[in-house]
């Protein structure tokens, strides 16, 4: 007599034909985010494999939300698929929305072309595949057929590129992804087919912006400079902040161990009156620069700001007539899954089964949905989990192996048989 185990296991190894054309079929649909295209019809097509899987499906467009407009409709897909009981839910999330193709590509960034066991194409890793492997998970279970004791959930989601807020952070504020009803979440994202990724470190971007006086380019004694004064604030972040970020190391395993660090990035700087590469004989009187500040659980937001504004303060007691004003434009709290939560657990079980060789515990060095589930939808047990490299992510030629694929479908769906339980 097989076991339950044994009959998913080969039930998944028979779906993987139908996972890759799933996955080809999504990366056909160009769903370039920005601006947002063609999210519906992306949408529909998850739905059709949802519904054919037996998932109650609905789909869910963000309405209120400015970016969701005529033009770009914002459409997000629930799938859920009732066991015995309500509880325990799992919820797996993928965004179908992609990352522009950019330049570089020898493939067809939207041909979903197969090829040397590699499924290429812009998403192959992040994260169609990831939406495939989830859908065909369940899809696996409940061909060996098993029924679960609780209940499993797909959704794909949009924007998460920009931010999420239409995606995954509006399912929660609409109570379609909080604690009332779901406790586990996974989130396919590329993170390594043997990698459990617990959470993210902080981002706080900010503008710093210098006020100067106009006057005559010839005789810039009578003006005040911004953009001098914009080198000040430069040199200082350069040579006073960055070293003491460097200094800095959370206990989080971020990967690559450089990302293991606080750091900054300037983005951007602006300044000056030529516009249109128009010259202007004047002193520059504004300037303008976005900091990417990546904090650590161990710094805390607050701190985080307060030393920046610290180091704007010293550098305007330091440099004569150097006015600034600074803006917050978006925070980014650190979230962090405890290693031993029960879902994290199995995971690593799991991955250990199917892949023969043990689990490492990882996180991002950038943020995902995973913020939202936790700060919006109040959920505590969230990690992503999914096939592809994530080295490959945003690259030109990205592509899923077809191996990873075939062994996250094992691994999600031995997952999903623990977390949610088998009815009988
Ligand atoms: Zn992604």
């Amino acid at each position: 007599m097989s076991t339950p185990i044994d009959r998913v296991l080969a039930a998944a190894a028979s779906v993987v034909d139908e996972a890759v054309a799933f996955t080809s079929e999504l990366i056909r649909v160009p769903t370039v985010n920005p601006p947002g295209e063609a999210y519906p019809e992306c949408a529909e097509a998850i739905g059709r494999h949802l519904r054919a899987a037996q998932f109650d499906t609905s789909f869910v467009a963000a309405e209120g939300r400015p970016e969701h407009t005529r033009a770009h409709p914002r459409v997000n897909v629930v799938g859920r698929r009732q066991g015995r009981t309500d509880r325990p839910c799992l919820h797996l999330n993928g965004h179908f929305d992609v990352v522009p193709a950019g330049e570089g590509w020898t493939r067809d960034p939207f041909g979903g072309e197969v090829a040397g066991g590699r499924i290429y194409g812009r998403g192959a890793c992040d994260m169609k595949a990831g939406i495939a492997a989830a859908i065909y998970a369940a899809e696996a279970i409940r061909r060996a057929g098993l029924r679960l004791a609780g209940t499993v959930e797909v959704s794909g989601t949009v924007d998460e590129e920009s931010g999420g807020f239409a995606g995954v952070a509006y399912l929660a504020e609409q109570g379609r992804l909080t604690s009332r009803s779901t406790d586990f979440v996974i989130i396919p994202e590329p993170l390594n087919v043997d990698r459990v990724c617990i959470g993210h470190r902080g981002v706080y971007w900010f503008d710093v912006e210098t006020h100067g006086r106009i006057g005559h380019g010839s005789m810039p004694f009578l003006g005040v400079n911004a953009i001098s004064h914009m080198g000040a604030v430069l040199e200082a972040v350069r040579t006073d902040l960055e070293p003491r970020l460097r200094q800095r190391t959370t206990a989080l395993p971020v990967v690559p161990p450089l990302a293991r660090h606080a750091t900054i990035n300037v983005n951007t700087v602006e300044g000056g009156q030529v516009r249109e590469a128009v010259q202007s004989p004047c002193v520059a009187d504004h300037c303008r620069a976005i900091f990417d500040r990546r904090f650590l659980p161990e710094e805390g937001f607050d701190a985080t700001r307060a030393e920046v504004e610290a180091l704007l303060a010293e550098t305007a007691a330091r440099v004569p007539g150097l006015r600034y004003t600074l803006t917050d434009r978006m925070v980014v709290h650190p979230t962090r899954t405890p290693p031993d939560a029960p879902i994290v657990r199995t995971l690593q079980a799991r991955i250990q089964d199917v892949l023969g060789r043990p689990a490492s515990l990882v996180a991002s060095p950038g943020t995902y949905d995973h913020k939202h589930v936790a700060r919006i939808g109040g959920i505590e047990q969230c990690v992503a989990y999914g096939p592809g490299i994530l080295d490959l992510a945003h690259q030109p030629d990205e592509y899923c192996e077809v191996a990873d694929l075939a062994a996250s479908i094992r691994v999600l769906a031995l997952a999903i048989l623990d977390l949610v339980g088998i009815d009988g």
